[in-house]
């Protein structure tokens, strides 16, 4: 990506401080996902490093990653998995439990989402400590996928998420950073 498009895209996140709660600088891709160039310039980016590969699925991580997720999958042909949080899905799931900042939370996926050794690539809005990421990566390789990338427009590089997600041997594309 050129500088150029680089800086256009990361202006088309709008940052809100203080939200949810008081010292949280929110990044809000609802601003990129109004802009159609800005829109069509991430999915492109996001999936650029897969042109041409043969990918199974995008696992979507409720509710952004839903957003990119569709159009990620659209454009490699590959079909898509929400990754829901508990109680929402209809048909049988398993369920991982993950920390919060405060306290825990729990997300599934349905069990026949994808066949053994499907390729997925999994798709956030943004990576701050990863845990969200992680606990993705670990539920869908329970149900049997190759977890063969996450990507995600923001990464947070001061909280290490990134790092965490390739640790567990996944590699992380990101479009832009926030220090
Ligand atoms: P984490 O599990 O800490 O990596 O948090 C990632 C999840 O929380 C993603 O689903 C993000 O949408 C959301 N998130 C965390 N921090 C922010 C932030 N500063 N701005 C927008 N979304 C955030």
């Amino acid at each position: 990506m050129t500088a150029k498009s680089s800086k256009i895209l990361k202006d088309a996140i709008r940052t809100i401080p203080d939200y949810p709660k008081p010292g949280i600088e929110f990044r809000d891709i609802t601003t990129l996902l109004g802009d159609a160039w800005a829109f069509r310039r991430a999915v492109d980016e996001l999936v650029q490093p897969w042109a041409g590969a043969k990918i199974d699925k995008v696992a979507g991580i409720e509710a952004r990653g839903f957003i990119l997720g569709g159009a990620l999958a659209h454009q490699l042909s590959a079909g898509f998995v929400p990754v829901r949080k508990k109680g929402k899905l209809p048909h049988e799931t398993v369920r991982i439990a993950y920390s919060l900042e405060y306290g825990l939370d729990e997300m599934e996926v349905h069990k026949d989402a994808v066949k053994p050794g499907e390729k997925v690539i999994l798709v956030d809005d943004l990576v701050a400590t990863g845990g969200t990421a992680e606990a993705a990566v670990r539920l869908l390789r329970e149900i049997g996928a190759d977890v063969i990338a996450a990507v995600f427009v923001i990464d947070l590089p001061a909280l290490k998420g990134a790092d965490r997600i390739r640790a567990l041997g996944v590699p992380v594309h990101t479009l832009m950073a926030f220090e």
